[in-house]
């Protein structure tokens, strides 16, 4: 018979760590559970970061408060860096010098904004957005009149430019490609994101080749390969994240764009699980394709199943990928995997908002991509995700005509 599971240990006190957490509780699991995270605070949303985050006299939006935890018998350590693990041993060490002992450890380290190439750190006019210290970083310096230009035109990028044009801020965005949201947005919504932003008065550069990034007291100069140089008040680089591996690749877990795990969220090591945005798992419902995904839903969904698997379930991941974001009073909303398509059905919604259906060659429905204001597409998302999630081959012009209910199509 397996020993009983006495003590839990999540490394990582974001999103997904906190999920599993009362994920194990909700479970029935009665031992120990230790969450540690590196941040200062309890674990709190990141997606207001970049939009109501960033107004005056925000404080973080905490996933639950310390009653909440006490109440679950959770024990959190904030502002502690675990620095090793020790797999023979089943413990694993804090920098200040704790060391925790686990039965079974998940990993739900997330993720760190990519660097520019010879970005300088630590230059109070250069800065990336992923914690409610850079958040607040930010707004100190964002007011009427200041120039922010933002290096690349991802969601967080984007998502920020909005937020400061609300605040009164001039924006410029660097992004180094033909167009903003290259990584798995449509053409067609980007443009309308991108053409949005300009009517807002956000200067978009596409193409623009950055050849340097020079500080001085005041401002930073930013030279483009066409000899342009933009000088701003601050600097915020958007380009991505990179998830935080170093611990396992300490321990020898196997990586792979992340700490690599199986369809159950179980790492190389049995008694090490991995959730969120550090972890690339395979995805049955795409033939395995191996995904490391950034969004808040999935760190919540595997934050979850990782209790279960934690617990011994052996479940696999059956959660598609979904990911939101806002940006002034547009909302775009995607799900699951536009990657492979070979045909693409628009329906259009009215009021300008429409959906984007992507199909593979035998007319499976892969993925849906959505854009409207407020939340005209969410519910027609969420039905598209259910035939997505139901391996549908929806006739393309029912589709197409918002006459039908995607309702009668998921019951055909
Ligand atoms: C500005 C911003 C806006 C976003 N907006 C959206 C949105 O609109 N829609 C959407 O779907 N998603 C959005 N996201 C993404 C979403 O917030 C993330 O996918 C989610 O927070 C991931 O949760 P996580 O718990 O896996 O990782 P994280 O939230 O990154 O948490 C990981 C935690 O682990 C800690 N940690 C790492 N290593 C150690 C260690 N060795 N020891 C101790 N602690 C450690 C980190 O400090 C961090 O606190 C946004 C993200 C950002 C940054």
């Amino acid at each position: 018979m397996n020993k009983p599971l006495n003590s839990i240990v999540i490394v990582g006190a974001g999103e997904c760590g906190a999920r599993a957490a009362f994920a194990l509780r909700e479970k029935g699991y009665e031992g120990e559970i230790t969450l540690v995270g590196a941040e200062p605070h309890l674990p709190y949303e990141r997606p207001p970061l970049s939009k109501e985050g960033l107004a005056e006299g925000y404080g973080p939006k905490h996933v639950a408060d310390a009653k909440g935890y006490d109440a679950a018998r959770i024990a959190v350590i904030t502002d502690a860096i675990v620095e090793a693990i020790d797999r023979a041993a089943k413990t694993v060490r804090t920098a200040d010098g704790r060391e925790l002992c686990y039965d079974r450890l998940l990993l739900a380290t997330g993720a760190s904004p990519r660097l520019f190439p010879g970005q300088p750190l630590a230059t109070p006019q250069i800065l990336t957005l992923r914690t409610h210290a850079d958040a607040a970083a930010i707004r100190s310096k964002l007011a009427p009149g200041k120039v922010l230009a933002i290096v690349g035109g991802g969601f967080v990028g984007l998502e920020l430019a909005a937020t400061a044009r609300k605040l009164g801020a001039e924006v410029v965005l660097l992004e180094g490609l033909s167009r903003v949201l290259s990584r798995g947005v449509p053409e067609e919504i980007a443009a309308i994101v991108a053409e949005r932003h300009r009517l807002e008065g956000v200067d978009i550069r596409c193409n623009a080749a950055i050849t340097g990034i020079e500080a001085s007291a005041q401002k930073v100069n930013i030279a483009l390969a066409n000899d342009d140089v933009v000088v701003a008040d601050l600097v915020v680089v958007g380009i991505g994240a990179v998830p935080n591996t170093a611990l396992a690749e300490a321990a020898d877990l196997a990586i792979d764009n992340g700490i690599a795990v199986d369809e159950t969220l179980c790492t190389s090591d049995p008694d090490i699980f991995a959730a969120g945005d550090c972890c690339s798992f395979p995805l049955g419902h795409y033939g395995g394709r191996r995904l490391r995904l950034e969004a808040w839903r999935n760190a919540q969904d595997q934050g979850t199943l990782a209790a279960a698997n934690l617990l011994g379930a052996a479940e696999p991941i059956v959660s598609l990928p979904w990911f939101w974001s806002d940006q002034y009073d547009l909302t775009l909303q995607i799900a699951g995997l536009a990657e492979g398509a070979e045909t693409t059905v628009r329906r259009d919604l009215g009021d300008g908002a429409f959906i984007l259906f992507h199909l593979d060659a035998s007319g499976r429905l892969l993925g849906a991509s959505g854009i409207g204001k407020g939340n005209a597409v969410a519910r027609d998302i969420r039905l598209a995700e259910m035939l997505i999630a139901a391996g549908k081959r929806p006739n393309p012009q029912a589709l197409g005509s918002n006459e039908t209910k995607l309702k009668a199509l998921l019951a055909a």
